[in-house]
């Protein structure tokens, strides 16, 4: 494989698409040595079709807005790879969304679904539809729209969307009721749906839960341990949540939170209280963090970033590339031990070579985040078992698979002087699971 010259090509075939050159190239880089070791994935052009996204829809979405007035959205579902189940991947509606995020997305997701050892594909799609601001009604029928034409191209069995930036429960429930309409059938289509109708107990937090299993993981391979530790978090998104929560039921302290008005400092750490404040803010359709400085008189920084403060462990929680090199520097120059992207491809390429480099213990999103889509995968499998599982049996799995995918990231990255390089562990683990299914399934693998 020559790394630099596929590169060449995909740049020329998709100019613009930045967010999924960058993901093709961490995933090339780290996968050219084991690749090149294995001259039948070269004869089957494994990675020139690995990198092609099976088919993409593209759909206008028009809605009615509160005024009476008509809007028009784009929807998108990229259907990535299938090798190894049903394509599975959120739906995320920002109005950042394009087709280079969501191929981004799609192609992470695919090593991502991969690592947790359960059979799913990879996907995602959405839209450039916001949310914010919009009335419970006005998101109801966005959400009809979008479903009218993407449910033919979905199914318990063919691809199972999700929830994303944007996309929560309430989303979710609007258009699976939309679904069912039109399918005339009741399955496990959605996941993350809600617990009277399908949803798995300790979805909404798994994320977030599983993060944090993998972080008290890295740390321990250190011989440090979670409990006392400052964090830095961004984001007080669903994800957030789940990371906070876990986080300070460990003992550890969450001094930072941050919407995209800026930062807050809370040097007593979140407690119960605190953290069902978030909540709170999330309901109320806010995109600012400011009014939690209001609230628990703490400091509120405008504009900028969490990454300044000086803390033990930081966890990109918020957006892809939420944490340059000028944050990595600093966090470093800060003594940070442990960053764990609990958010997507939330570190540039520059700020992830400056932690390797620094032997911080780095997590990469496609590792740390994937209790996520691994929560969704047994939710799939309750339902199509037709029971529900209880809390200690849904956690007692996530915790298991964030194990194992711990383990996974260990055997393919430990270095000859014992430094773990996570990113390069989960590419390569995920990549020879995807590689072998597509090589064994031939050419239309
Ligand atoms: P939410 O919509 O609940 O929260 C997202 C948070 O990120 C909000 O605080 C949001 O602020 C902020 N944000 C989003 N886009 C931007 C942007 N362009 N610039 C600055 N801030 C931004 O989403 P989730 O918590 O579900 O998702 C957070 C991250 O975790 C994403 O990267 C997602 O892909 C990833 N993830 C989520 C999973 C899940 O199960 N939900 C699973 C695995 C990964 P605002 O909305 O005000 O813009």
């Amino acid at each position: 494989m020559n790394t630099e010259l596929l590169m060449a090509r995909l740049e020329a075939k998709h100019p613009a698409e930045r967010e999924y050159l960058q993901a093709v190239h961490e995933v090339l880089l780290s996968v050219e040595d084991i690749y090149n070791q294995h001259p039948e994935f070269e004869k089957a052009r494994i990675i020139e079709r690995l990198v092609e996204p099976d088919r993409i829809f593209t759909f206008k979405v028009p809605w009615v807005d509160d005024k009476g007035d008509i809007q028009v959205n784009t929807g998108y579902r990229v259907q990535f790879n299938n090798a190894i189940g049903p394509y599975k991947g959120g739906l995320r509606f920002h109005a950042s969304v394009n087709l280079s995020i969501l191929k981004f997305l799609g192609f992470e997701q695919t090593f991502k679904n991969a690592l947790t050892t359960l059979p799913m594909g990879g996907a995602k799609g959405g839209s450039d539809f916001s949310p914010k601001g919009k009335s419970s009604a006005e998101i109801q029928r966005f959400c009809h729209s979008f479903m009218l034409e993407l449910w033919r191209n979905i199914g318990p069995d063919t691809d199972v969307p999700a929830g994303d930036i944007g996309v929560g429960a309430r989303e979710v429930a609007y258009m699976y009721a939309m679904y069912k309409k039109l399918a005339r059938e009741n399955t496990g289509v959605f996941t993350g749906k809600g617990l009277a109708f399908g949803g798995s107990l300790i979805r909404p937090e798994a994320t977030g839960f599983g993060g944090l299993y993998f972080v008290k993981q890295m740390l321990e391979t250190a011989g440090k341990g979670i409990e006392g530790k400052t964090i830095a978090i961004s984001g007080f998104g669903n994800v957030a949540w789940g990371a906070a929560t876990k986080a300070t039921e460990m003992g550890a302290k969450v001094v930072t939170l941050s919407g995209p008005d800026g930062y807050i400092y809370d040097a007593d750490g979140l407690n119960e209280e605190k953290i069902a404040y978030m909540l709170e803010l999330r309901a109320a359709n806010n995109d600012e963090i400011a009014p939690y400085a209001d609230k628990f008189h703490v400091p509120f920084f405008p504009g900028r970033r969490p990454w300044e403060q000086k803390v033990d462990i930081a966890l990109p929680c918020a957006t892809q590339n939420e944490l340059n090199l000028d944050d990595a520097k600093a966090l470093i120059a800060n003594g940070v031990l442990c960053v764990g992207e609990i958010s997507n491809m939330g570190c540039t390429p520059e700020a992830i070579d400056a932690f390797i480099q620094a032997k911080v213990l780095y997590g990469p999103g496609k590792a740390v985040n994937a209790g996520g889509v691994a929560t969704s995968g047994l939710e799939m499998t309750q339902n199509a078992m037709h029971l529900s599982w209880s809390a200690e049996e849904v956690d007692a799995r996530l915790h298991q698979i964030m194990s194992d995918i711990h383990q996974q990231c260990v055997r393919y990255g430990k270095q000859p002087d014992g430094y773990i390089n996570y990113m390069k562990g989960a590419n390569v683990a995920g990549f020879m699971k995807v590689a072998q299914a597509m090589l064994d399934q031939g050419f239309l693998g």
